[in-house]
Order: structure tokens, then sequence, then C-alpha cells
């Protein structure tokens, strides 16, 4: 739990396409029954958590995320080349004392403009994405959304986790970007738990092994919700037991369940999911050190 008081648990998973959304949005409402309750959706390359809820609507402006790019300015530059060599993302050449700077690989770190000798390097803000908040049927939400043809993914995931922590919510439920690349680990980094999603296939179990050394490796604990439980043949149970992982909640295969939830509908008049999510989530929450569902620390 943060000094602030706010639990967080990421939802995430290895790969794309194992209802991590769908956990992650009916984590989130079944907490938000017992206390302030804030729904973080981080996939930021493709944001879909607001699309599970019929009536939502924008509870406040779009804030603008900008990272501070380089501009050069040629009067001061005496073509020395530090400021190509000290950009380790390779967005700056400089041949035959000829600088180019291509804004849309720069990652703001500025570097460049520190090793500068004559300084002529300016910092300007450019936009990369943005923040925006939602009522989501009466669930606060959070989303982040990179800028189109936009890379800089980690800033905006950044933005929004900011932007979560001013909600002073008592529990955030971050739906994270699929996979275990850098914007997974800038989604997971400072939460108090992480849920991972799988689903009983092979390939699943093979990401869910990358995401699980993931956690483990942020020092982060994690548990294994099985998703279509009882469709495919391959041992998720099996495998968590290998890697010391506990398996906190299973979400039956349901053919009916199975296609609501690719079509991003809720399952919130099926009192079967409703249980098994508040199991899930009192789980997540004791493993996270904070008071359960219905309960007390
Ligand atoms: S700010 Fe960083 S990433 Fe951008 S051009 Fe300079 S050194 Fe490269
Ligand atoms: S470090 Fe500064 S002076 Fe040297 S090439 Fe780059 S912009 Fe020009």
């Amino acid at each position: 739990m943060s000094d602030a008081g706010t639990t967080v648990i990421a939802v995430a998973s290895g790969k794309g396409g194992t209802g991590k959304t769908t956990v992650a949005a009916h984590l989130a409402i079944r907490g938000a029954r017992e206390m302030p309750t804030v729904l973080v959706d981080l996939d930021v390359e493709a944001p879909d958590a607001s699309g599970y809820f019929k009536g939502v609507r924008r509870s406040g402006d779009a804030s603008e995320v900008s990272v501070l790019v380089p501009r050069l300015v040629e009067a001061r530059c005496t073509g020395c080349g530090l400021c190509a060599k000290a950009c380790r993302f390779g967005a700056i050449l400089s041949i035959g004392g000829v600088v180019t700077i291509d804004p849309k690989v720069c990652k703001g770190c500025g570097s460049c403009v520190n090793a500068c000798p004559a300084a002529a390097l300016e910092e300007i803000p450019m936009t990369v994405g943005q923040t925006s908040s939602f009522d989501a049927d009466g669930l606060a939400m959070l989303e982040g959304r990179m800028a189109i043809g936009d890379i800089r993914s980690t800033a905006v995931i950044e933005a929004a986790k900011k932007r979560a922590a001013e909600s002073r919510a008592a529990l955030q439920v971050r739906d994270c970007p699929p996979g275990v690349s850098c914007p997974a680990t800038h989604a997971i980094e400072g939460a108090d738990y992480v849920v991972l999603v799988a689903e009983p296939t092979e390939f699943s179990i093979h990401d869910l092994g990358a995401a699980a050394r993931l956690a483990r490796g942020r020092g982060i604990r994690a548990g294994v919700v099985i998703n279509k439980d009882g469709f495919g043949d391959a041992d998720v149970a099996g495998f968590c037991e290998r890697e010391g992982i506990p398996v906190i909640g299973r979400i039956a295969f349901e053919r009916e369940r199975a296609a609501s939830g690719a079509a991003a509908e809720l399952w919130s008049d099926d009192a079967a999911i409703s249980g098994e999510m508040d199991a899930i989530l009192a789980r997540a929450l004791a493993a996270a050190g904070a008071r359960t569902v219905g309960g007390r620390r």
C-alpha cells in the first residue's frame, strides 16, 4: 500500500486476448462497492476499457502529455557532434558538422542538451498523448491514450499513473498493456500486487511465465486468474504450482460468456462471476496487505 493509503492492483497478461481488461473492469466494479476505486486504463496504445460501460461519459478535461524535445539553434552550433554521441536512442545525426534531430524518435531524456558545450539545443514541448477521466456508470475511470503514430508510450503511462495517484482513491485497478516489454514494465511498477490473467493453452502458459518473471523481477507479488477454465487442456494450475505462483481465481468457460466477453460486455448479471471476482479481489487485497472486500485489515 502506498503512503497515500492507496492499494494498487495491476492486471496484466503475457499476451493479448486473455481477458485481462474484462477482469480489470470487473475487479474495479466490485471494489467500488466497498471503497473509492479508480479503474486506470494503461493499455495506452489501444485503450478500450471505457467501451465496457454503456453510459460512460467524460468527467473532466483531457490533459495533454508532452515530452521536452531538443531544437537546434544553428547559430550557436559548432558541429562538434557530442549531442549525437549522447543520444542512445538514435534521434540525432551529426554528419560533417550538420546536425539533424528526429523529434518523433526523441524520448525527452535531456542528455543531448546537457552534453552540448555551446548551449545550441533548446527544449520545446511535444505532445505524445493525453489522459482523460470518465464516469463509467458510476465508476471513476482514467485513461491514457497515445497520440496517433507516436511511439512514446511510457510517458503517457507515467502521466496516467500520476493522475490516478492524485485521485486519492483507496483502490486503483490498472489495466496494463499485454506483454513484458517496456510499457508493461512501467504499468506494473509501483503496484502492490499483480493479477496475471491466463488461458489454458500452451501459448498462454509460455507468456504467463514471462509475465510472472517480470513481476518477480520488480519485487511485486503476483497471482493467476485462469480465464476460460475448462476450455483448453493446457495445465495452467500445474505450471503455477511448479513456479510457486498462487492461482487466485478461475472463470469457468461457457460459450455464451466467452462471446460476450470478446464483445466487451460486462457480466454484471452473472452471480457466479460476481462472487468469483469478489473472491479474487479479496485474495489480491489480502496479499497486497490491504483491507479485504467487506472486511477489515
Ligand atoms: S532528449 Fe534524449 S532522446 Fe531526445 S534527442 Fe536528446 S538525447 Fe536523444
Ligand atoms: S553538441 Fe551542441 S554544438 Fe555540438 S553538434 Fe550538437 S548541438 Fe552542435
